[in-house]
């Protein structure tokens, strides 16, 4: 039995076999080698498999997202089986006698570089397939075979670290908990992990090269610790612990199909956050009035290429569907800082969290920023659509978006496609929003405080540095005093006010948020119950 500690990002038990989850790239290391015709004869093999494991994949993505979607595993395969890759990879291993694998990885990043300095954008988005396929390729040279995202039981995961664009691919169905070594508690894949209802631990200090597939383990996310193969009596308590989380959830089950509404009559709205259309079960499942958050930039990550007008229409139009007149709000792109998209091809920022990203790169390159509103305004045809713009920091800003709106609107209306502009509103998860937000909420129709944003950028501090956490204080009086600030400007303006940050789901605050007069909270589908509870118990008492 071993135990290691860490920091909880979501409180809850689980017990199972461990997964050690590694990165797809694999450590390349320069080998001399002899026999340079063996090498390039192992190359052939890999492409064999890696064209099978494609073809594979194209056909279950044809079964599951249709033919456009699937398409990008054909182009895979013809760019594994191109002439000039090859030849180059061959060549290298005959002049340098150098390994396959290394020879793959160098001609790989030079094909990937000669495209990503093109003109062409449908050319520069070709860089980040090309990288993909020679991954693919020193993975099965390596014999690694496919990424592993499909477990073939649920486990527990135990990573270095996981990006949320690897998160996003797993699948939630076969995960029982995560372990990292790395990683801070105010991340996306923290807060993907307490979307999911997983107990998750970050910042975990295990030797993972001492670890081995397949061990037992506990993780407690209310202590914050891991046990190894623990002994029979740890798990005969671990066993009892999550009977009484059934328990307890069992319990909140009762108050399903309640209002949320306060002894003394105040009512607000409790509201879910999601990821994806596969979350829309959760948010339902846990009686949530309606999605405050849908983080639309999920669509865009684990992905190869932009996804196009009509897959968003699709995606946006189900989850409207699904949720049934319920109101669904859907952020748009706020891609950047953690959640960095290959394709998009922006290089490196020194300060990612204070560079390009969310609002300022759909105003520098409104093409991407219009084919998402023109998914969103036919997408607003069939529910209760509002749409709200992330990293707002001025009223020039909002100006700026409502022109290509009213553009888009014009396009859409001069050639008879059927639409709706929707309820829109703002993010307010920078100090300059809280402080204009007198003039903003003249502007718009509706702020949703982005809490974890707004500490991170009031308080200085990078809320991906797992240094950091323990400055990381959503209590703090300055961010406290800026919710109530912009509850109170967006009532002098007839406007509502929600938070979808995670301070929103802290049971701590429910009451104070209440009594400052927050409309809504949209929280992790799993805590829609739990403040529901703490609500239907309380009195404003004014
Ligand atoms: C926030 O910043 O509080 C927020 C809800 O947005 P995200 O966590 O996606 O940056
Ligand atoms: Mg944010």
């Amino acid at each position: 039995m071993q135990s290691f500690h860490g920091k909880s990002v979501y409180k809850g038990i689980a017990m199972g076999s461990i997964l050690i989850w590694k990165k797809n790239n694999v450590q390349i290391k320069r080998l001399k080698i002899e026999d340079a015709e063996a090498e390039v004869s192992r190359v052939g093999v890999a492409v064999t498999e890696s064209v099978r494991q494609l073809q594979a994949l194209y056909d279950k993505a044809l079964k599951e997202v249709g033919e456009s979607s699937a398409a990008i595993f054909e182009v895979h395969q013809m760019l594994l089986e191109d002439e000039d890759y090859l030849d180059a990879v061959h060549n290298m291993i005959r002049a340098e006698h150098v390994n396959a694998e290394y020879a793959v990885a160098v001609t790989g990043d030079n094909f990937a570089g000669m495209f990503a300095d093109m003109d062409d954008d449908y050319m520069r988005a070709r860089a980040a397939d090309v990288r993909d396929i020679s991954d693919r390729l020193a993975r099965n040279l390596a014999g690694r075979g496919e990424t592993g995202f499909d477990f073939a039981n649920p486990v527990i995961v135990v990573a270095d670290d996981l990006s949320p664009s690897e998160t996003v691919q797993m699948d939630k169905g076969k995960i029982l908990g995560f372990v990292t070594v790395h990683g801070s508690t105010n991340s996306h894949t923290a807060i993907l992990a307490r979307m999911m209802n997983i107990p998750a631990l970050v910042g975990v200090p295990v030797d993972l090269e001492n670890l081995e597939d397949g061990t037992l383990a506990i993780v407690d996310g209310y202590q914050g610790q891991v046990v190894f193969e623990p002994s029979g009596e740890a798990c005969r308590k671990a066993e009892t612990r999550m009977e009484k989380e059934r328990e307890q959830l069992w319990l909140l089950q009762t108050l399903k199909g309640k209002e949320n509404i306060t002894l003394d009559g105040h009512k607000i709205n409790i509201y879910a956050n999601i990821g994806n259309i596969g979350d829309v079960g959760y948010v339902l499942e846990n009686d949530a009035g309606g999605i405050g958050l849908f983080r639309s930039e999920f669509l865009y990550l684990g992905r190869n290429d932009f996804p196009t007008e009509e897959e968003q229409f699709q995606a946006y139009r189900q989850v409207l569907l699904n949720m049934a007149g319920k109101k669904v709000i859907i952020r748009t792109l706020d891609i950047g800082a953690d959640k960095q998209v290959e394709y998009f091809n922006f290089g490196k920022e020194d300060n990612p969290a204070m560079g390009y990203r969310a609002i300022r790169i759909c105003l520098k390159q409104p093409d991407i920023f219009k084919t998402q509103l023109r998914a969103l305004l036919r997408a607003a045809v069939f529910g209760n659509l509002s749409v709200m713009y992330p990293m707002i920091t001025s009223v020039e800003e909002v100006r700026a978006v409502w022109g290509i709106v009213a553009e888009v609107h014009g396009e859409l209306e001069s050639l008879d496609i059927p639409h709706k502009v929707p309820e829109q509103g703002i993010m307010v998860e920078t100090p300059a929003a809280v402080m204009v937000s007198d003039e903003l909420a003249r502007l718009v129709d509706f702020f949703s405080i982005g809490t974890n944003d707004l500490t991170q950028y009031t308080l200085a501090i990078d809320r991906q540095n797992e240094r950091l956490d323990d400055f990381y204080n959503p209590h703090h009086p300055a961010i406290l005093r800026m919710i109530q600030m912009v509850v109170v400007n967006a009532h002098a303006h007839g406007k509502w006010v929600g938070i979808c940050g995670e301070l929103g789901s802290d049971l701590e605050l429910t009451e104070r948020f209440v009594r400052m007069g927050v409309d809504e909270l949209s929280v992790a589908p799993g805590m829609v119950l739990s403040l529901r509870k703490i609500v239907r118990e309380m009195k404003v008492g004014k």
